[in-house]
């Protein structure tokens, strides 16, 4: 039988991606993708708008990401098949929203200290959806002219060390483990290679992880080695995907850079059929 791929780990402008649902289908379509993982940053307004795309082949699998924070570390949280309208995972994005939007007006005002002369509207004009990010941030002081790129942005004002940055909200791993599993999805732990804290594993997969994202464009062959060990050891789901962003930001520049066999999402989907028929 001929092998059929999937990525599972992809952006869209419902977020700080830049490419619409639509778009992103046609592009896996055209890469010979056949799924792919909407996994928005704290939205699940993408996932929403893909129920208008007409069927073209290429499967959509329901996904979110949360950040969240264990241990003082920012930990990535994949949410996979939640119900985009459970109240629970809703009044969550909703509150992670309106904390961004604050954030987003904390920094502009320091751009503003340091001369930077934006407007909270410049940056709304740069998001497609509810969520905003430094992205759009970085996009809008591109825009008006203060740098070329949004990498320069983020080297000169908005990086996690730089002088306009300002932390976010995040929930706590377990409050967003559980709301996870309270809205129906299976929570999968995000990119664990970027975290260099592998020794917390144990514990936080204790609080709920059913799966772990092998495959990822910034995981060396040696950490998919070991984290491939580790879900066998753990009994965890194994996913993978190109964490696909477009051309602003991001790791990888096309859908299915990373992509894995379509065995693992057919894992997936059983351990969300056995869920269902508890
Ligand atoms: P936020 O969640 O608003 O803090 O923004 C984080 C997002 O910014 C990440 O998901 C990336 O998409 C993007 N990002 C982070 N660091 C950089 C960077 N140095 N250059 C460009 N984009 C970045
Ligand atoms: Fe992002
Ligand atoms: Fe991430
Ligand atoms: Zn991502």
């Amino acid at each position: 039988m001929r092998h059929r791929y999937v990525d599972l780990h992809i952006h869209t402008s419902f977020s700080d991606g830049s490419l619409n649902p639509r778009e992103i289908v046609e592009e896996a379509k055209k890469n010979k993708i056949a799924a792919v993982g909407i996994t928005d940053h704290d939205t699940m307004e993408g996932v929403i708008f893909t129920k208008n795309i007409e069927p073209c082949g290429v499967e959509i699998v329901p996904g979110i990401e949360l950040g969240t924070d264990y241990e003082g570390k920012e930990i990535h949280l994949l949410g996979y098949y939640c119900d985009p309208e459970n109240p629970a995972l809703e009044k969550t994005c909703e509150i992670i929203k309106e904390s961004r939007y604050d954030r987003i007006k904390k920094m502009i005002l320091k751009l503003q200290k340091m001369g930077v002369d934006i407007k909270f509207d410049d940056v709304l004009k740069q998001a497609g959806g509810d969520m905003l990010g430094r992205p759009h941030l970085a996009l809008a002081v591109c825009q008006k002219g203060y740098c070329k790129t949004p990498a320069e942005v983020f080297a000169k004002y908005i990086g996690n060390n730089c002088q306009a940055y300002v932390e976010r909200y995040r929930l706590k791993l377990k409050e967003a483990i559980d709301i996870i599993c309270e809205a129906g999805g299976i929570p999968v732990l995000a990119h664990p290679g970027l975290y260099k804290a592998d020794k917390f594993l144990p514990s936080m997969i204790g609080l709920g992880i059913r799966g772990i994202e092998v495959f990822h464009p910034e995981h060396s062959f040696l950490d998919v080695r070991r984290y491939i060990k580790i879900a066998d050891k753990y009994k965890l789901l194994i996913t993978g995907g190109s964490d696909f962003h477009g051309k602003a930001v991001g790791s990888s520049d096309s859908i299915g850079a990373v992509k894995i066999d379509y065995r693992y999402l057919h894992k997936l989907k059983m351990a969300k059929r056995v869920e269902k028929m508890i």
